[in-house]
């Protein structure tokens, strides 16, 4: 059962649908409530809950609010990059450039139309996350206890409400007891405890003690309870802040982007004021000078910047989700990438938490499971032991069961046994259950069986074996478990463990007919007699080996903390490739007596160890030990009690089949198929926004280089050179070429040898100086060569030298327009070849394919169409002083693209061959010490 769900739906309720009034009085005894709702303990069958859903509608909180989008559009114009290029509009209108002012508010209107579209895209994938995790509940229905959607949860309904669970409804507890954190509702996060016995009716509503509500938590325990009242009549929904937004949160990226689009804001206009005094000494009037100073600014603003990453964060969100782990925050993708150390836990994650009983010790002898059939001693093994569940076997309904996988494969030995259980009889039975707890690490019942009462405890061996004080030898007689039998049971044990296999210790208590049990748990789990063990294997999943070796090609180290026993740990941890022959495995007791300094020692040393039987606690303190030497976490978690370790993790990764809903809203990422090797896929994704980021960065930072030179070398030329590029020319770049290949860098594929570098640093910028170098003083610097020296060669093939005049009404005039326009195609010709050049960072455009990024070609061809339709069409030309070029002054600029990005492979190459020979030298590889374990291992 998971949260209730906060989508914005708006079903039609039908006409029918009860209002406040009509709905149960849920203070009522249960047997009037079981009257007044038309249900029993036994539930709703499914067509009834079919018939209510209609009635009732769907147990949705619904969202009002309305349209927003006016809003959002609205909120682009006041940012403040769009109110600065305002003001620039209008200083071109005062000073008498009408023709500029009108393209910068054409440059303001197509900056905002592409953020809103960006971020309102951005919004819908995290939005769209929702339909990746939907939340469901437990309810009996057809007298079975079965999972359903949430939202399809009616009045009537019995719903089953255990630990970590979210309750998606009001309901009013007809068995059982549970503790519960109202924080959602009450602000209070003290738990209270809920059970059926009913209160005051004169208090609240909230502090009734037999009544639990939608949106709070159960924090221990377990009980059925009616379901009163669904969706928007719930407390909840009567409260709900009545439009739910997802909360995006600037991720350190955006913030660091933000800041330096602040810089480069700064900058620009710095430039365009000190361009004015220039421009008039210079030689051109007032008027001129100012429209170039606001057409400097305008083209060197990097208002798209941050949309543009934020779409691509998203995108990397829903493509994540798409692969089975959801990240519930844009940052989340960004810090994914630089993870460096993995904390895993073991069942489920890299093992298939398919558990399979394979071996049983009885005081008899040790046998396998298949061969046990007509063992008495083992029948009353596994009915001990099934006594002491609450999952579900496996009915036709549910061809899967329910409950813990540890449960189940107990169950399915009592079948294959011939002592299968009856949930209903098993229920009936019990007298008290306590719970397995993940401290104790056992779980213990109490029965009323032929008269007498009968305590059965199943739990991990060394929390069980102490509470026995007995053994039941092969006839069925209770004989003194001694120090002898304790050495013998735990020689077995370790065996067992050494192979992989879970071990579970089965022991009961018959207490003396009229004897009462104790109603401590101490007092109940002692003077027990051990039955024996059942030893169950649980292999490792499918391509966690393979997702293990990449995670260490990328330098990523991975520990195992789990409550299993060390050996099994081990020898699974062995079987996936997690460390190695020698690799630490620290039981948690040894790891509570080891004090920080000693664990942060045995961090540092770039080894993975298996932590086992830990606490929840331990895995808080492991995390915090992590991160303190300035490791990026990803840490799993499946229990109420690793909210708080996975809320303190980089990455909290929460299981989305098998953990608790207080686990999943405590995790940043959510696996929807609960494997480690996606874990790593997110890493690898991670790792590819972030380069992409940096690639369209670059992208966007290298023009400005080319467009900021020519006014350069006006100015200083004291105007001996004429202006290389109109101002309106400028803006037709910034308008109409640059967008849309930047975008499409945003969608790269990911670059080879992604996953076997080193974690990037966390305190790496995405703007960093081998960046800036490479946009401004490489790729930059050669384009801004080239268009100048298209730019002079035109000039100079028409017979100019420098001081002539080119104005209008002059002989060179015609030849003046063409050399502007091969400045403004040249500039355009070399921001294609930017764009290949910076879609791969490192390795060769050719081993990723130099036609593979379709988006990107088409980003292209959409730019050459803008700029011809600019170079050719006659009111074009009119608007933004260019002339037709012919097929030899094309010719001049047609291999620019090749120069700029030929000169960035050669580039790329130097910088690999210098990694090459440094990752020649020795013990820079993170990883070296597993690769020599793993090398001794295999030659041992
Ligand atoms: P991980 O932390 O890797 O998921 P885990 O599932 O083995 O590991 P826990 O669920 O804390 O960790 O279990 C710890 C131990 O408690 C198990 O090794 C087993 O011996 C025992 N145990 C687990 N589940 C049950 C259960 N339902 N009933 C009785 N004992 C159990």
């Amino acid at each position: 059962m998971t949260r209730s769900s906060h989508t914005d739906e708006r079903e039609a309720h039908p006409p029918g649908e009860p209002d406040d009034a009509e709905q149960a009085d849920e203070r009522r005894q249960p047997a009037e409530l079981f009257r007044d709702l038309r249900t029993s303990p036994s539930g709703l069958t499914s067509r009834e809950a079919a018939r209510r859903r209609l009635v009732y509608g769907p147990n949705v909180l619904t969202r009002s609010g309305g349209r927003r989008w006016p809003g959002e559009l609205l909120s682009q114009f006041t940012q403040p990059l769009a109110i600065l290029l305002a003001l620039a509009a209008v200083l071109a209108w005062v000073g008498g450039t009408p023709a500029l002012s009108v393209a910068v508010v054409a440059v303001i209107l197509l900056n905002a139309g592409f953020a809103f579209v960006q971020e309102m895209q951005a919004e819908r994938a995290v939005e769209a996350l929702a339909a990746f995790l939907p939340p469901t509940a437990r309810v009996v229905r057809d007298e079975v206890r079965c999972e359903i959607a949430a939202r399809d949860l009616v009045p009537g309904d019995i719903l089953v409400v255990s630990e970590g669970d979210r309750v998606c409804a009001d309901a009013r507890i007809i068995e059982g007891t549970l503790s519960l954190d109202l924080s959602a509702l009450t602000g209070e996060s003290l738990p209270v405890t809920r059970s059926p016995e009913p209160s005051d009716p004169t208090g609240s509503l909230l502090e009734a003690h037999e009544l639990v509500f939608s949106g709070t938590i159960c924090s221990g325990g377990e009980a059925e309870a009616i379901v009163t009242r669904t969706g928007m009549h719930t407390e909840l929904g009567r409260i709900a802040a009545l439009s739910q937004r997802v909360h995006t949160e600037r991720s350190p990226l955006e913030k660091q982007v933000r800041r330096a689009t602040w810089i480069i804001a700064v900058v620009a206009v710095a430039i365009g004021a000190a361009f004015l005094p220039i421009g008039v000494a210079a030689g051109l009037g007032w008027t001129a000078a100012i429209g170039f100073s606001i057409g400097l600014i305008v083209a060197n603003v990097p208002e798209g910047l941050l949309p543009t990453i934020t779409l691509a964060l998203a995108s990397g969100v829903r493509e994540l989700a798409a692969g089975g782990a959801v990240v519930k925050r844009l940052s989340g993708v960004e810090t994914l990438g630089s993870t460096t150390v993995i904390c895993t836990d073991k069942t489920g994650t890299l093992t298939e938490n398919r558990m399979r009983v394979t071996r049983l010790w009885l005081a008899g002898g040790e046998m396998d499971a298949d061969r046990a059939v007509h063992e008495p001693q083992a029948a009353l093994l596994a009915a001990s032991a099934a006594a002491c569940t609450t999952a579900q076997a496996p009915t036709p309904a549910q061809p899967r069961g329910s409950g813990d996988p540890t449960e189940l494969a107990i169950l399915r030995l009592a079948e294959e046994l011939g002592v299968a259980v009856v949930p209903s009889q098993r229920k009936a039975a019990r007298r008290t259950i306590f719970p397995f707890d993940a401290h104790l690490k056992r779980m213990s019942t109490v029965n009323d069986e032929a008269g007498s009462a009968t305590v059965h405890t199943n739990g991990a061996p060394e929390a069980v074996l102490p509470c026995c004080t007995h053994l039941l030898d092969p006839r069925g007689k209770s004989v003194e478990l001694d120090a002898a039998l304790r050495g013998e049971l735990s020689a077995t044990i370790d065996g067992y463990a050494a192979s992989g296999l879970r071990v579970l210790a089965i022991a009961h208590h018959v207490l003396d007919d009229g004897q009462k049990a104790p109603a401590e748990r101490s007092a109940t789990e002692s003077d027990l007699t051990l039955i024996g063990l059942v030893a169950m294997a649980d292999p490792a999943r499918d391509g966690v080996a393979e997702a293990v070796r990449d995670a260490h090609l990328a330098g990523i180290r991975i520990h195992v903390i789990t409550g299993d026993y060390g050996l099994t740990a081990a020898e699974i941890a062995r079987q996936v490739g997690i460390g190695h022959v020698g690799s630490p495995v620290l039981a948690g007791d040894a790891l509570d007596r080891m004090s920080d300094k000693d664990l942060d020692e045995l961090l540092s040393r770039r080894q993975e160890i298996v932590f086992a039987r830990t606490s929840p606690e331990a895995k808080l303190r492991i995390c915090e030990a992590l991160r303190a030497r300035g490791e990026v976490v990803a840490m799993t978690g499946d229990g109420v009690n690793d909210a708080p370790a996975l809320r303190h993790a980089d990455i909290g990764v929460a299981m989305g089949r098998s953990g608790t809903d207080v686990a999943r809203e405590a995790a940043t990422m959510v696996l929807t198929d609960d494997n480690f090797a996606t874990i790593v896929s997110a890493v690898d994704a991670g790792r590819r926004v972030f380069d992409n980021v940096r690639k369209f960065v670059l992208y966007i930072f290298a023009h400005a280089v080319p467009e900021v030179v020519p006014f350069l070398v006006f100015a200083l030329s004291g105007g001996q050179i004429p202006l290389p590029l109109t101002v309106l020319q400028i803006l037709a770049i910034d308008l109409g070429t640059e967008t849309l290949p930047a975008l499409a860098l945003g969608r790269e594929p990911a670059e080879p040898g992604l996953m076997s570098r080193p974690p990037r640093s966390r305190k790496t910028g995405v703007i960093n100086r081998a960046l800036l170098f490479r946009a401004w003083a490489f790729l930059g610097t050669i384009s801004a060569a080239l268009v100048m020296g298209g730019f002079l060669f035109t000039l100079w093939h028409a017979g100019w030298s420098p001081g002539d005049p080119t104005g209008s009404g002059t002989p060179l005039h015609q030849a003046y327009l063409e050399a502007t326009t091969i400045t403004f195609v040249g500039i355009v010709a070399c921001q294609i070849g930017t764009a290949f050049a910076a879609r791969t960072d490192r390795a060769s455009l050719f081993t990723v394919g130099v036609w593979t990024n379709r988006l990107l070609l088409w980003g292209i061809a959409f730019e050459l169409a803008f700029t011809a339709a600019v170079v050719y069409a006659p009111p074009l030309q009119h608007i933004f002083g260019t002339a037709a070029l012919s097929p030899a002054q094309l010719a001049i600029v047609a291999p620019f693209p090749l120069i700029v990005w030929g000169a960035d492979e050669v580039l790329r190459w130097v910088r690999r061959r210098h990694d090459a020979s440094r990752s020649a030298t020795p013990a820079t590889s993170v990883i070296s010490p597993l690769t020599e374990g793993r090398t001794a291992e295999q030659a041992g």
